[in-house]
């Protein structure tokens, strides 16, 4: 594996590629890192931070975005960014501005991950590892006791294309079912009036208000 600095360093790491359809996940069980960058007003970087994603990072960073400044966000593999938040402070979400949902959709197969950064990590992750011919790395899954990755129709997808490459760097998720379709639950939040919805397997988890960001119970 090339060393961290100079992939960051390929030309366009940091931009959003629509196109890539090539998955190149970091080994162990986060296959994603985050990058976080804090500016203040006058767009002086003020804090920095890569991490593997991390329910304890996302509580230091909706304190730190009361303040004011502006904040960038980037998930990304080591083939590049997959998806990013650009946003003025102070605020509590961080919708996605731009994502690659065929490269995410690989990392993240039951979750929904097109609206607020950090929405897939408010609920519990668990790790589940993916066969993938000769190679082996581990996706982000919403539940726990999920036998193996064919319960969804995009994992099952993934490891028919998977089974016919040579290596991840191989496999042509153009060749993809579509994701399934998601039931959602209509959500309004009892202090801001907000409307919004959550996927169904949010069911009984503790979810945020995407708009004030008070906690309640998806039901
Ligand atoms: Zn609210």
């Amino acid at each position: 594996m090339q060393p961290l600095k100079s992939i960051y360093k390929s030309p366009g790491f940091w931009e959003v590629d629509p196109n890539r359809t090539k998955v190149l996940p970091f080994p162990g069980k986060f296959p994603t890192r985050w990058a976080i960058c804090f500016r203040d007003v006058q767009g002086k970087k003020d804090f920095r931070l890569f991490t593997k994603p991390d329910p304890l990072v996302v509580n230091g960073i909706l304190r730190r975005a009361k303040g004011q400044g502006y904040v960038s966000l980037w998930e990304f593999d080591r083939g590049g960014t997959i998806r990013c938040s650009q946003k003025n402070l102070p605020r509590r979400d961080f919708p996605v501005l731009k994502i690659n949902a065929i490269v995410c959709g690989v990392y993240y197969p039951w979750h929904l991950y097109g609206h607020g950064f950090f929405d897939m990590w408010m609920a519990p992750i668990f790790h589940k590892k993916m066969k993938l011919g000769a190679h082996t790395f581990y996706i982000y899954s919403p539940y726990e006791r999920m036998l193996n990755a064919g319960h969804s129709s995009v994992a099952k997808g993934l490891q028919e294309v998977a089974a016919k490459s040579q290596s991840v760097e191989e496999i042509d998720l153009g060749k993809l079912p579509p994701l399934p379709a998601v039931i959602r639950i209509q959500m309004h939040c009892p202090d801001c009036g907000n409307h919004f919805s959550k996927p169904e397997r949010y069911k009984d988890l503790m979810i945020r208000c995407d708009e004030c960001g008070r906690l309640m119970i998806c039901q």
